[in-house]
């Protein structure tokens, strides 16, 4: 059988990460998020880490050269297993190097999945989420709640907000997005099979949706 590989797309906030990880879990599949690779080489201050650092508290895209080094080790290192793509690609001239890429390796995205959100609904949401810095555990003060007030109910290190998540970095955020990463949602719909859901609701539904809709 062939193995699974899916790209998830969305503006910040919409729930990509959450809904990713689900994904990966539920069918085996590595989930390789660039944000994740980012955030980490910033905390281990790498010298790539603190490059990528400059531009991810502005809220701006990090440079191409770093990015592609990134996806090449991920997809090096993930080559016989399934995945889904978390954060990359994000520009039309990512997608097009994610192709060449993929086609050197002789691999295919199955699917692109679109999870789709209004605008202002992501800057409340963002406002009020909350992540674990040590196991990546995502909250929200409003919807997913710790049950110990401040601390993450899997590993109980103190969960914080992230710093792109401030409100004026947030409108910079999704104005990049609206800009640069959804015209890729053209890009697909031309290219490979594209699902769109509805990310408004409960975690529980949308996770439900995305598999109906998953091939
Ligand atoms: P995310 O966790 O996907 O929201 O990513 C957090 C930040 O990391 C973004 O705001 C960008 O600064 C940077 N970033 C993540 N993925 C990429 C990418 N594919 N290209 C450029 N910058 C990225």
């Amino acid at each position: 059988m062939a193995l699974e590989h899916i790209i998830i797309l969305g503006a910040p906030g919409s729930g990509k990460g959450t809904q990713a990880s689900r994904i990966a879990r539920e069918r085996g599949l590595a989930h390789l998020s660039t944000g994740d690779m980012l955030r980490d080489a910033v905390s281990r201050k790498t010298p790539l880490g603190l490059e990528a650092e400059r531009f991810m508290k502005g809220g701006l895209l990090v440079p191409d050269g770093i990015i592609f080094g990134l996806i090449g080790e991920a997809l090096d290192a993930s080559k016989d297993k399934g995945w889904i793509m978390d954060g990359f690609p994000r520009t039309v001239a990512q997608a097009g190097e994610l192709s060449r890429m993929l086609e050197k390796r002789g691999e295919k995205i199955g699917s692109v999945l679109v999870i789709d959100v209004d605008p202002e609904l992501i800057v409340r949401r963002l406002a009020n989420r909350r992540v674990c810095p040590k196991c990546k555990a995502v909250y929200n003060l409003d919807t997913i709640k710790t049950r110990v007030p401040g601390k993450c109910d899997a590993c109980g290190a103190a969960i914080v907000k992230r710093p792109d998540d401030e409100e004026a970095t947030v409108r910079t955020r999704l104005e990049v997005y609206a800009r640069e990463t959804a015209p890729i949602i053209d890009f697909y719909r031309k290219v490979d099979g594209l699902v769109v859901v509805n990310g408004a609701g409960d975690i529980e539904e949308i996770f439900a949706e995305i598999n109906r809709v998953l091939k």
